[in-house]
Formats: C-alpha cells, structure tokens, sequence
C-alpha cells in the first residue's frame, strides 16, 4: 500500500495543534502550583503532601510529567511506556487509552557525536492496571508492611554512601559530610528500623542536594530534606511521621518558589529511589 503523502497545510495544522496543546499543558501545572501554594497559605499541606507522594511513585518522570499522569489517570500506581511493558513480561490490554505525556526529542549531532535535545514531543505510557502478564518485583512491595533491621540493612547497602551507626544521644537523627552518612543508634531517639531508615534518607537528600558550594538557610535546607524522606518512606510503605508541618510556610512564598523546590525535592527523590530500586531508566525522561 502507498504511505499517504500528508500536504503542507495538514503538517501545518498538526504542529499548530501539537503546540496548542502543549501550552495547555503548561498552562495547567502552572495552576496545579498556584492552587497548591494558596492552600499553603491557609495552612493546608495535604495536597502537597500527596503530590510529593505522587513525585515518588512517578520519579522516574519529570515533575511537570508527574502532574500529566495525576491529571489523566489519578489511581496510576506503575507507568511505563507499551515497549518498557513488554520487555517486563507485561503485554498492554486491548483498547487501552494511554497517558499522554512530554518527551524531548534528542539526535545525534553530526560534529560532536554526542545526543542532543531538539524540542518537545508527546509520548504515550500506560499504567500498570491497564496491562497484563507477569508479576512485577518491587522494593516497595518487599518491605512494606512489618519494616525490619535486615530491610533497613538492605538499604544502607544500597544507598551507594558509607554509613555508620553511632550513639549521638537523644537529639539528633544523625549527620553528614556530603559523603559519609552517621545515623543514630541511641534507641530513645531512634527506637525502629523505620525511624532509621528515614533518618537515612533525610541524610542521603543533604548529600544529592546541598553540598554543592551554594548558600542555602538552615530551614531550606532542611525542609527539602525531611520532604524527600517523607516522599520516599511513603512510596516504600514505610510507616513514619508525617512532614513536619512548620517549615512548609517557607514554600508558601510564591507558585514559582514552590515549584523550584518541589524540582529540587524531586531530584533527590529520584536520587534515592534510583538506588533503592535499581532498574533500566529506560523511560522517557525530563521534560522540564
Ligand atoms: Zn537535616
């Protein structure tokens, strides 16, 4: 059969469609975090506290994808793109609507050889409810209930930084140099392997986050790192305290201001994760 030839005015009309519908895109998450920061400001912090939630289901995607799949499909648990589901022994089912969201478009530069970013396109994904096949093995679902010594054990052996177990008294969590993690083993300050473990991923966000050589306040730097441990343990299953509520004012500045941390936090909750459930990222990546 002859490939349909498509005329000028059609290309036309569908890049100017593509482009619309990008702005539209756009447009929304801006909302998202204009209504997220007027419901901080009244004092509100259960959304936010989902999305970051949501942030760590999703890390693998950016955080402006992040909101595309929330909008489009709000019980998506597990996303991946109709190949990734293949190569898992997951076949997607008939007359499935994927999830519609933004992907760059890379080539290959001629000079350099290296992959550079062309634009933005949409890709298609599809959540795992929509597929069927085999069982998918995840950390999330090894630890969740009962949290154990041997799970948090696991997690220090995959956090990719030395740690040490320390008696540092009954105030504080523990401590980093940007390069080597010291929790603490005094049992009136940490009495479970939850309580440590999130004291290891607070510790693990510092490092991704702050040792960069810019000046950040005390505050800042640890609310960006009690929302990545909050994200996190809560993605795993782990049971902890909720965020801590009085540092949230700090982000309630402005929509932009949220925004730009939330990128942060969502950074190193990707950084955690990535380590916690080593896997291809063979997944359409940043769009931000
Ligand atoms: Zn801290």
């Amino acid at each position: 059969m002859k490939k349909r030839e498509f005329t000028q005015q059609e290309k036309d009309q569908y890049k100017a469609e593509k482009a619309a519908q990008m702005e539209t895109f756009k447009t929304q998450c801006e909302q998202i975090f204009e209504r997220l920061t007027e419901r901080l400001k009244q004092g509100f912090s259960e959304e936010l506290l989902a999305y970051l939630k949501y942030l760590a289901t999703f890390h693998q995607y950016s955080y402006r994808n992040t909101i595309l799949i929330q909008m489009q499909n709000p019980m998506a648990t597990q996303v991946a793109s109709y190949q990734d589901w293949k190569k898992r022994g997951r076949q997607v089912k008939k007359g499935e609507k994927g999830i519609r969201i933004m992907v760059p478009c890379t080539r290959k530069n001629p000079t350099t050889g290296e992959r550079e970013m062309t634009g933005i396109t949409f890709g298609t994904i599809f959540d795992v409810a929509q597929t069927e096949g085999q069982d998918l093995p995840t950390l999330a679902r090894e630890v969740q209930g009962n949290f154990s010594h041997a799970d948090l054990q696991t997690l220090v052996e995959r956090c990719g930084y030395p740690v040490h177990f320390s008696d540092l008294g009954p105030d504080r969590g523990g401590y980093t140099d940007g390069k080597t993690i010291v929790i603490n083993s005094n049992p009136a300050r940490q009495p479970t392997p939850s309580h440590q473990t999130r004291t290891l991923i607070h510790e693990m966000a510092h490092c991704i986050l702050h040792f960069d050589g810019v000046e950040r306040s005390k505050e800042e730097k640890e609310l960006e790192a009690e929302a990545t441990a909050y994200a996190v343990c809560a993605h795993l299953g782990i049971d902890t305290l909720p965020l801590t509520a009085n540092y949230l004012h700090i982000w309630s500045a402005t929509a932009e201001d949220l925004q730009k941390a939330v990128s942060r936090v969502h950074k190193a909750i990707r950084g955690v994760l990535q380590r916690f459930e080593p896997q291809p990222e063979e997944t359409p990546n940043a769009a931000d």
